[in-house]
């Protein structure tokens, strides 16, 4: 029986050479002063929205997949730089702008929060109070409802707390693993997680159950998603973060029938109204994916604005409120002031060729 304390975590790439290179670039645009004069120059307007995830501390490494995770250390210097720098403004303030036809001024933000962590509520929520940011977050509603964490954090933690090494064939692409050996432990981790994210939530369950048999995980991640009464007493506490949906089960929308991902939409917001007694207005595709079905459904369920993922460009007049696009926060402080400036992507893609 291996040590449990957890000397074995999931390692990741390290980031290519070519996009470490630019990161150096970027970060010199912005401090010397490039970022801004064109901003200036070409009277770039138009506003960045942040996606967030889990805002973790130290004892959230075990169980929180570090790729959707920004320390709260970090989230508390980039919310503070915001307050003093930037002007962040509500979704639906971004959302009646564009609507009328106006941009918001270079240097706008909207937050998001995706899921529903519970450390939004425990973590962001009093630093965002702090520094009176609105923030919009997009609930998973079947996984509130049944406290269930993320898929992928499921598997994150059943991969760092295993008592068993052995993984049998899951899957087409997947032949058995040893997972004592840390390059076949991050191939599998991968090739498990392409497979579950197109996945029916019963299908999801399956596989989950099966690679629990296998690895025998020694302990179990604590409650990671908000529950509805924690949801309630955010809501009084902190009026500023606004309740959107990102469906029932957290599923891809484009790898399921239309019928199905109606009823997902549908759903989701009729938990909130059950739940909260608020018809929510925004919505978020989970893993950014959306089609015109899923974009139909998203209209259909009176939802009065959807946004994506990438390509993280600024949302201007007439930008298109069922497709807004949004940035992956970045889980250190180097790139913030850049990405957040209004220069970010154009002028890295015009200068570099790349953002
Ligand atoms: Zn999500």
């Amino acid at each position: 029986m291996h040590d449990t304390t957890y000397s074995r975590p999931l390692t990741f790439e390290p980031m290519r050479f070519r996009r470490r290179l630019l990161h150096v670039l970027q970060r010199g645009m912005a401090l010397s002063g490039m970022g801004a004069a064109y901003v200036r120059r070409r009277g770039v307007d138009g506003a960045v929205i942040l996606m967030y995830h889990g805002i973790t501390d130290k004892e959230d490494a075990n169980w929180i997949d570090p790729r959707f995770a920004v320390p709260v250390t970090v989230f508390e210097r980039q919310m503070r730089f915001l307050a003093k720098n930037r002007n962040v403004i509500a979704l639906q303030e971004l959302l009646s702008l564009i609507k009328a036809g106006n941009s918001p001024p270079p240097g706008s933000v909207v937050i998001t929060f995706d899921d529903g962590y519970r450390s939004v509520f425990t973590k962001a929520a009093p630093i965002l109070k702090r520094y009176q940011l609105p923030a919009t977050l997009y609930l998973a509603t079947g996984q509130v409802s049944r406290v269930e964490a993320q898929w992928i954090d499921r598997l994150y933690s059943m991969f760092n707390t295993r008592s068993r090494d052995f993984l049998e064939t899951t899957g087409e692409k997947l032949g058995s693993a040893n997972l004592d050996n840390p390059l076949e432990a991050r191939s599998a981790y991968y090739a498990l997680a392409e497979q579950l994210l197109p996945a029916s939530r019963e299908q999801r369950e399956k596989i989950l159950g099966g690679i629990a048999d296998a690895l025998r995980p020694l302990r179990q991640p604590p409650p990671l998603t908000l529950t509805w009464e924690e949801i309630r007493q955010m809501r009084r506490l902190y009026p500023g973060i606004e309740i959107g949906v990102h469906t029932r089960d957290h599923i891809d929308l484009t790898a399921c029938e239309p019928q199905d991902a109606a009823a997902e939409v549908a759903m989701s917001a009729a938990d909130v109204q059950r739940e909260l007694d608020i018809a929510p207005a925004h919505f978020s595709f989970p893993y950014g994916r959306s089609n015109p079905a899923a974009r139909h459904a998203v209209i259909a369920a009176n939802l009065s604005s959807a946004a994506v993922t990438e390509p993280a460009v600024l949302v201007r007049a007439g930008g298109d409120p069922y497709a807004l696009p949004r940035l992956s926060a970045p889980s250190n402080m180097a790139l913030f002031p850049f990405y957040t400036s209004g220069a970010y992507p154009q002028a890295s893609l015009e200068v570099f060729g790349r953002a």
